[in-house]
């Protein structure tokens, strides 16, 4: 009975809630060294410390409070939440297309178990159901769940795996593919898959969520509706990422695998096209291109699975002030690859120079981004870049820092051949270097256009 009462507490944070007659579930008021705290008493995750006492707040967000800054508590109320997701079979309705999520896990796919602080994948079909009934609607789904981590625990072998898993999907004739998947390195992947699933007949859509389904502000079921309608009915067959355009819930925007980035810790419209602009705008029913010109749906299924990856490839974001010692460390730990974010048009400082001389000298292969995200990396304009040139380094274009090192990764995979290496990093797969950067695409073109305008009336009146 005890269990259920402090589920998952132990030690001295439960000795805390004991001596204060504080259940799990129960509204507490909780007064601390560091101000005082209203919400209820969620349960401990069986591998969390025992110093924490966890509070979810009426904002929906949940706090840590360190049990040695509590002075006083007070259970003001009781109610146990159920976050169970009613399951319901998925209806196969004639006519509709085929669509196949992949979970991997990540904020889309979750309703925290409270016990374990496991995610749980809401990814059967019935689950889904439950809780998006209007999918049902949009397409016949079939769902898997390959993974079920954060998405910083996604890495090589997960991409590895998702692509080949792609590929047979593939094969097997589905109408579009769906990937559930944690928001903070969604770009990764989507950049990894847009390199290792070449050419595919049919729509591969990344999506994620900013906010649990359990929250009343969640994008969870919007942003499955948008990319479930993109992958089932759209015409765009390329590796996307679907997410809510402007920070209302108008519309999502479909962006281009390799030309998209989070820009928001925790904004629902956290995903931005850089360097370019969004491929399309996308609702519940329909699909409105920004684009001209894409990859059009296929009927066959010529696709390239090209699964490759070397691991041994480093991204080093330059800060002034750095030292040769951050590059023989990766010498010496028989890195093959770095791909240098640089300042302005592609910049390091001269202490580097001794270090990046003996990098060149071992082979190693060396490419310039840049940390300003738009525009082009420019080593002809200073000493600097030309110098850099001259050791080995070699400049990206526009390609996004995060997209040249997966490239990288990915291309290392393949070949060792310094020529081959740099044709194949230069030869964009799908826009990761574009010949032009809209005008002022940085500004608008971004989906917060309403937005915008709203503020400038606000600002003028
Ligand atoms: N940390 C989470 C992840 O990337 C956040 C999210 O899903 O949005 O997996």
């Amino acid at each position: 009975m005890e269990n259920d009462i402090f589920q998952g507490y132990k030690g001295k944070a439960l000795a805390v809630l004991k001596k204060y007659n504080v259940r799990v579930w129960g509204q507490a008021e909780i007064e601390t060294t560091r101000g005082d705290f209203k919400g209820t008493v969620l349960p401990r995750a069986e591998h969390q410390d025992q110093e924490h006492i966890v509070l979810k707040l009426a904002t929906g967000y949940n706090v840590g409070l360190s049990i040695s800054t509590i002075k006083n508590m007070k259970e003001t109320g009781y109610h146990k939440a159920h976050y169970g997701i009613p399951e319901k079979e998925f209806p196969n309705t004639p006519g509709l297309p085929k669509v196949k999520l992949f979970g991997t896990g990540g904020t889309i796919a979750s309703r925290l178990d409270y016990r374990t602080g496991a995610v749980i994948p809401a990814f059967s079909p019935g689950e889904l159901y439950g809780a998006v009934p209007e999918l049902a609607e949009i397409c016949n789904l079939e769902t898997e769940k390959v993974f079920a981590v954060f998405s910083e625990n996604m890495g090589p072998d997960q991409y590895i795996a998702l692509a080949k898993a792609i590929g047979k999907e593939i094969e097997k004739g589905v109408d579009g593919i769906v990937i559930g998947h944690g928001t903070d390195t969604l770009h990764h992947t989507a950049a990894a898959l847009t390199f290792m699933v070449q050419n595919p007949p049919v729509p591969i859509v990344l999506v994620g969520s900013q906010r649990s389904s359990d929250r009343p502000s969640s994008d969870a079921a919007l942003n499955l509706m948008h990319s479930m309608f993109a992958a089932g009915h759209g015409d765009i067959a390329e590796v996307m990422v679907c997410m809510f355009g402007p920070t209302s819930d108008d519309y999502g925007l479909l962006h281009k695998g390799t030309r998209v980035r989070k820009m928001h810790s925790s904004y629902r419209s956290t995903f931005r096209t850089i360097g370019h602009t969004p491929l399309a705008m996308v609702t519940r029913e329909k699909i409105t291109m920004i684009h001209k010109s894409y990859h059009h749906r296929r009927k066959d299924k010529d696709v390239k699975i090209l699964p490759y990856f070397n691991d041994k490839v480093a991204m080093v974001y330059y800060y002034p002030g750095m030292k040769p010692d951050v590059i023989d460390s990766l010498i010496d730990s028989g890195y093959k690859g770095i791909v240098f974010v640089g300042t302005g048009l592609g910049h390091v400082n001269r202490h580097l120079y001794p270090a990046i001389e003996r990098a060149q000298k071992k082979g190693i292969h060396m490419y310039m981004t840049l940390q300003t995200l738009w525009g082009y990396v420019h080593m002809f304009v200073y000493d600097t870049g030309r110098d850099m040139m001259a050791r080995g380094i070699i400049p990206t274009g526009n390609m996004l820092p995060e997209v040249a090192y997966i490239k990288l990764g990915w291309v290392l995979g393949q070949t060792d051949d310094p020529e081959e290496v740099k044709r194949m990093m230069l030869t964009p797969v799908n826009d990761e270097i574009t010949d032009r950067e809209p005008y002022n695409g940085y500004l608008v073109y971004q989906g917060g256009v309403p937005e915008v305008e709203e503020f400038i009336k606000k600002v003028e009146k």
